[in-house]
């Protein structure tokens, strides 16, 4: 099998399982109490926080370790409805993880007002809300790195204008972590990860929050996680998943190029061998592991099912609705048709998936083609 979902989840990586299985024979105390062998698990969690806020440029003690991106959209978006100034507006970029999207509702519901973006789905920087606007703004939201289509956004540009407006700025970096340096991230007030998506345990995660934001408070019942978080902190997942995040940002990160080679050559030719088929933001910056298509014909969901018995597990997109999975919002946010939404898989390669792989992809794409036009030439005769 030639896995291709890797934006969905990723298997755990060699570097994080050692120790991951390290940690649980010989850490396993809870670090909390009062023993030698606890104060050694304290220890070697305050080590993997202080390493954190080393990689992201942050301070230890703005690290709040959390089981991933979806609890800490949650608790950021909860915490800044109820301490913004009354009536304020939340700025959302429209193609936001439903995660982000969902909570922003729920706590902010119609105090939204959506950035505006360009035809790639970038967040346009000139057109952020100005200073005299920042008085009645509660945040800017927007992500690193969208989900479906690799695009990236200026994030720092986004960072450096909230600074000197004053106004914070969150920023979902889910997809961005493991995939491109982490450094300048804890510019953002409040940024967040996710350990499954780059190689560590799923189920743990981190949270930077602000140097003021001494109240907030995801769950409460006990004062770990500096009475951030209240519960018995997963050391091994938490140690686990910075063996992972290290290996990325240290041995990794410097094949980039190659790798955006291979997908640029991939596309290229897929464009060649199947006419019709388009490439969600072709010209934009975008992550090096994904390319989000439209192909030119067949249902998404086929795609999916005959590529799988082919041997390769590929996405329609926005992976974590897998099985209700309607068209996708950041298609519709960039001007794409239901029907075109429904003609989409996205495809996210890894640092291990190699230029073969992409060929075989090609390959079968173009082999199953046919069958898939005549298909869906009788479903519009029916
Ligand atoms: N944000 C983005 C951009 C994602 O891609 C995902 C998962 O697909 C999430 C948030 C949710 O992450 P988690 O599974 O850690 O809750």
């Amino acid at each position: 099998m030639a896995y291709f979902d890797h934006n969905a989840t990723t298997p755990l990586s060699a570097a994080a399982r050692e120790v991951w299985l390290a940690t649980e024979a010989a850490h396993w105390h809870n670090p909390s109490s009062l023993y030698r062998d606890a104060a050694k698990a304290r220890i070697r969690l305050d080590t993997a926080r202080d390493r954190l806020a080393a990689i992201l440029e942050t301070r230890p003690d703005q690290i709040v370790f959390t089981s991933g991106a979806t609890e800490s959209a949650n608790a950021v978006l909860r915490y800044l409805a109820m301490t913004a100034k009354a009536g304020s507006q939340l700025w959302l970029n429209p193609t936001e993880h439903p995660c982000v999207l969902d909570a922003a509702k729920l706590f902010f519901g119609d105090r939204i007002q959506w950035l505006e973006l360009d035809r790639d789905g970038r967040v346009k920087v000139d057109r952020l809300p100005t200073p005299t606007a920042a008085s009645s703004m509660a945040a800017v939201v927007a992500m690193a790195a969208n989900n479906e289509t690799g695009v990236i956004n200026p994030w720092r540009k986004i960072a450096e204008r909230c600074v000197k407006m004053r106004i914070p700025f969150v920023c979902d970096a889910a997809q961005w972590l493991g995939k491109l340096p982490a450094g300048g991230l804890g510019l953002a007030d409040w940024t967040f990860g996710s350990a499954h998506k780059f190689g560590g345990p799923k189920g743990t995660g981190f949270l930077k929050i602000p140097a003021a934001a001494k109240d907030f408070s995801i769950q409460l019942g006990g004062a770990q996680e500096n009475a951030h978080r209240g519960g018995t902190e997963n050391l091994s997942a938490v140690r686990a998943m910075l063996a992972a995040l290290e290996h990325a940002e240290h041995h990794q990160v410097m094949l980039e190029a190659q790798r955006l080679k291979w997908r640029e050559h991939f596309e290229r030719r897929l464009c060649i061998q199947l006419p019709g088929t388009k490439i969600v933001a072709e010209r934009a910056d975008r992550l090096w592991n994904t390319s989000f298509l439209i192909l030119p014909s067949g249902d998404n969901t086929r795609w999916v099912s005959r590529l799988d018995q082919a041997g390769f597990q590929v996405s329609t997109g926005s992976a974590c609705a897998t099985g209700k999975e309607g068209p996708s919002h950041v298609l519709a946010a960039l001007g794409y048709s239901p029907e075109e939404a429904r003609r989409a898989i996205r495809l996210s390669a890894s640092w291990e998936t190699t230029e073969a792989d992409w060929d075989a992809l090609l390959e079968t794409l173009a082999r199953l083609a046919p069958d898939m036009e005549a298909t869906s030439a009788s479903v519009v005769r029916l």
